[in-house]
């Protein structure tokens, strides 16, 4: 950290991230935020409109729209600019699209001087997040995206209304790629400290394999499903993003499912994807490895595979 001043700077102040921004707001999560958007109007109007909300949020925050030179002594850069996802549009397809974007907006923030984390939401949000490392030329560890952690908090409020259990105690991670080829190691998810799978076979009568993977096909359509009801998903988003954030200040070594780019574990090298890492002040600390079974790992595998493709047809390196 660059000084006690916590600050973030939010680059496109869409639905996505207003409402990262409004949740760091209501949460009091850091002290200045710098709103930038290519539309500039829109930025500085939802800057106005936080800032009336000010006198009710208990916070001192500092909230201007700005420009990229704000990025020099920030903390965190959160990239939430794109083109939102189309009613039945695969995340990959937006790829070509939100790449250009990246361009336009790493370049200056490098020129800046900014030496902190970058936090990507935009979508596909493992490929953007690689991009945004190889454009920055920063360290992996400092360049995460959103990964898997909303899909693992979907996964978990389902786990939680399936075996009637608050859902923070329910221990399952969604992981792999944000999108078609994610998958739920169930081998790995736990209520409390006990495997679900042990609970599946202790009680056939009321709990079921089927109906986990269920919930698992539910977890991965979930967006589209609010999408085709709402047109964009954000309001879930801007919390998980609020809630890395808040890792990263507090330096909580918090377990995250963020995509962060893998370094042999799993097997895999190089990709950028969904997995359980610790989370602190500096970014991605350490990326847990699972004891996964050998059909998981060849679901990771195969996920893995669908991104490396993803990012090689652009050509970035
Ligand atoms: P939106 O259209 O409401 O907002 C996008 C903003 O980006 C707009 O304000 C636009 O002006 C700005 N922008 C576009 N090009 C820019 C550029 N070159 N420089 C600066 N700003 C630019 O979209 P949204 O609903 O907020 O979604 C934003 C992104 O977040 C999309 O890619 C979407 O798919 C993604 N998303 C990710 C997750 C996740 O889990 N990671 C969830 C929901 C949405």
């Amino acid at each position: 950290m660059v000084n006690d001043n916590r600050k973030v700077v939010l680059v496109g102040t869409g639905m996505v991230g207003m409402s990262y921004a409004y949740a760091l707001l209501n949460q009091n999560v850091c002290d200045e935020l710098v709103l930038i958007d290519l539309d500039k109007e829109r930025a500085q109007g939802e800057a106005m409109d936080l800032n009336h909300g000010l006198a009710f949020s208990g916070s001192n925050m500092k909230i201007y729209a700005g420009e990229y030179s704000d990025c020099a002594d920030a903390d965190i850069v959160a990239i939430c600019a794109g083109v939102a996802q189309k009613p039945g549009e695969s995340r990959l397809e937006l790829l070509g699209r939100n790449a250009a974007v990246f361009r336009s907006i790493i370049n200056p923030i490098g020129e800046s001087g900014f030496n902190g984390i970058f936090l990507v939401a935009t979508n596909p949000v493992d490929v953007m997040t690689r991009i945004a490392c190889v454009l920055s030329g920063f360290n992996p560890r400092r360049v995460l995206g959103t990964g898997t952690a909303l899909d693992t908090a979907r996964l978990r409020y389902l786990l939680g209304e399936y075996f009637g259990v608050d859902p923070r105690n329910m221990h399952a991670y969604v992981m792999g790629e944000h999108g078609d080829s994610e998958f739920v190691p169930w081998s790995q998810a736990m209520l409390a400290t006990k495997p679900v799978l042990t609970i599946c076979k202790e009680h056939p009568d009321r709990f079921h394999k089927d109906d986990l993977e269920t919930i698992s096909e539910e977890v991965r359509g979930a967006a589209q499903k609010i999408i085709k009801a709402k047109k964009a998903t954000y309001y879930g988003i801007g919390m998980a993003m609020t809630r890395i954030t808040r890792a990263v200040f507090g330096d909580e070594s918090s377990v995250l499912t963020v995509s962060a780019m893998l370094r042999g574990e799993y097997g895999q090298t190089g990709v950028f994807t969904g997995v359980p890492c610790i989370v602190g002040r500096n970014g991605v600390q350490r990326v847990l490895s699972l004891s996964l079974t050998d059909e998981e790992r060849t679901q990771f595998a195969a996920s893995s595979a669908t991104l490396e493709e993803s990012f090689r047809e652009l050509n970035l390196s």
